[in-house]
């Protein structure tokens, strides 16, 4: 069976490519099915705005579908960004814009601690769904360091680590990271029967 991911974000599509690629004849990103599709991410939890923009994929493409939708949560701000990560300044996919602001917020904050959180979700036509959430704990610093990665990575350092997500190799990321960890976990539940 094909699987479209619903997303053309290059970070996500190669993670996931690399994790579920096996169990799938072949999996293709939005752009690559020849898909252009904006879903309105109206949820109030990351599995709600993940399992919207699996199940429309799948409807449209009549193919399974597999959405991420992900962010990072500050213990100091109450669990912001959270879903309104990609945004947290107002502009959409403003990552300059977003960690500035982030460092502003926590200027004289004594606690620095916070987590990513990601829920995958694979949509198959006939509105069948299977999920799975992945986390990852560490702290934010003071100033960015580091030029991979994407979003908040260069102010995220995980926990038992000194660089930042941003000064890992994006082998070292995907073995910790909380989309990882989601689609693995996705992995032993198709392996294990409940859908393929
Ligand atoms: P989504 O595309 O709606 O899932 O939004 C995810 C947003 O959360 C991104 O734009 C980033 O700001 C943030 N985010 C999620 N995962 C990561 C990550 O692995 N590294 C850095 N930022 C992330």
């Amino acid at each position: 069976m094909k699987l479209i991911i619903a997303s053309n974000n290059r970070h996500k599509t190669e993670e996931i490519k690399a994790i579920l690629g096996s169990r799938f004849e072949c999996v293709m990103t939005l752009r690559e099915a020849g898909i252009e599709h904006e879903t309105v991410e109206d949820g109030k939890t990351f599995l709600e705005n993940a399992e919207k923009k699996a199940r429309e994929i799948a409807k449209i493409s009549g193919c399974a579908s597999i959405a991420d939708d992900s962010g990072l949560c500050v213990d100091a701000l109450g669990g912001a960004p959270g879903i309104y990560s990609a945004r947290f300044c107002g502009r959409h996919g403003d990552d300059a814009g977003n960690n500035a602001l982030l460092i502003e917020k926590l200027r004289g904050e004594e606690n620095r601690r916070a987590h990513y959180t990601a829920a995958a979700v694979i949509a198959y036509p006939d509105g069948y769904t299977v999920s799975a959430e992945g986390y990852m704990y560490g702290k934010i610093i003071h100033a960015p360091r580091g030029n991979g990665g994407f979003g908040y990575d260069p102010l995220f350092v995980p926990d038992g680590e000194t660089r930042t997500l941003a000064e890992m190799s994006p082998e070292e990321k995907n073995r910790i990271s909380h989309r990882g960890a989601a689609l693995r976990t996705l992995l032993k539940k198709l392996s294990a029967g409940e859908e393929m």
